[in-house]
């Protein structure tokens, strides 16, 4: 299964690119508060958020870079560049197993974010109740 698309307009990450782009390797979409499932989309956060501080902070966070994309993204500003994601969020109706998520896109919020918890998969949906 090949993950969703991702959109994201959070412009404060280091990972963020021009044209609501994310040139990180891998996101983790993870619960906002540890051990509390998430029943809105508030309750959700990218983990991977890295605020863009300056070159040194954004040389920290080069291990996660998606070099093949950035380079494509550079070289091509209306390229397509996706992370493959990670989601612990297992009361949305788009996860499944092994920590995947099926949706075919999700938008990542939180424009002028300082921290994770200012992120949000808004494309979060809660499960059906059983
Ligand atoms: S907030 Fe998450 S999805 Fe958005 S650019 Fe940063 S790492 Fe990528
Ligand atoms: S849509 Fe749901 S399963 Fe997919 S990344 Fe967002 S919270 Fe996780």
């Amino acid at each position: 299964m090949n993950g969703p698309k991702v959109k994201c307009v959070v412009n404060t990450c280091v990972h963020w690119l021009k044209g609501n782009r994310c040139n990180a390797h891998n996101i983790d979409i993870t619960h906002e508060e540890e051990g509390k499932m998430s029943q809105t989309a508030e309750h959700t956060q990218c983990k991977t958020f890295y605020q863009r501080r300056g070159l040194a902070n954004t040389l920290g966070s080069l291990d996660n870079v998606n070099w093949g994309g950035w380079i494509t993204a550079t070289l091509l500003p209306g390229s397509e560049v996706y992370p493959s994601v990670t989601c612990t969020v297992s009361s949305c109706q788009y996860w499944v197993e092994g920590n995947r998520c099926k949706a075919s896109e999700i938008d990542v919020v939180g424009a002028n974010a300082d921290e994770c918890q200012d992120t949000n998969c808004y494309t979060f949906r809660p499960k059906a109740a059983p």
